[in-house]
């Protein structure tokens, strides 16, 4: 066992304390791994609990930690790096039950990775559209699944503690279907029509 997996089954065994605020586990696991975080995967079994494991809200305390933005930072540099190349990624899938994702704004000038947390899918309008999708977690399987393509996200601003309501529409609102599913533990394997 590596230093970095013993970490991880520290958390696992802590899992959320739906109190908000940060665990000792979740710590040592972000301040543990360099910027590019290991990527759990479904082919791992302890790896699969974590990632079929509902995840817990941030109080706005842990939002206004350091800590907050150390996790932030290091989920785009995960998701960004050569090699995972994803266009999202989500809280479970670097080892930590919180409903936080990192998704790319393909509607948005410059695409840029942005990073939302307390997240919840609050409308979907329209019918749902076929489109195929993969998962860093599910590695070499791609599956169609029917996705909204005009949604509203609700989520907290880590800077004011607000929470704040926004319409996504197209692409980039079928990749915050699919990184809020696995806030809920589920994956897109589920859902493959
Ligand atoms: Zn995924």
């Amino acid at each position: 066992m590596t230093l970095i997996s013993a970490l991880v089954a520290g958390v696992m065994a802590v899992g959320c304390q739906d109190t908000g605020a940060w665990t000792e586990g979740e710590r040592a696991l972000i301040s543990g791994q360099p910027e590019v975080m290991r990527v759990l995967t479904i082919e791992d079994e302890a790896d699969l609990k974590v990632l079929r494991s509902p995840c817990c809200d941030f109080s706005a305390a842990a939002l206004a930690n350091p800590l907050y933005a150390e996790l932030a930072a290091k989920m785009v540099a995960t998701v960004t790096s050569p090699e995972q190349d994803g266009v999202g990624i989500a809280g479970p899938q670097v080892g930590l039950s919180r409903r936080v994702v990192a998704v790319q704004r393909f509607d948005k000038e410059g695409e840029p990775f942005e990073v939302y947390p307390n997240i919840r899918i609050t409308a979907f309008r329209g019918e749902p559209q076929p489109g195929r999708e993969g998962c860093l977690s599910v590695p070499g399987r791609r599956g169609e699944v029917l996705r909204y393509q005009d949604i509203d996200i609700c989520y907290t601003q880590p800077e004011s503690g607000r929470d704040t309501t926004e319409t996504v529409t197209g692409f980039t609102a079928v990749i915050f279907q699919h990184e809020t599913d696995h806030l809920d533990g589920v994956l897109y394997i589920d859902k493959t029509i």
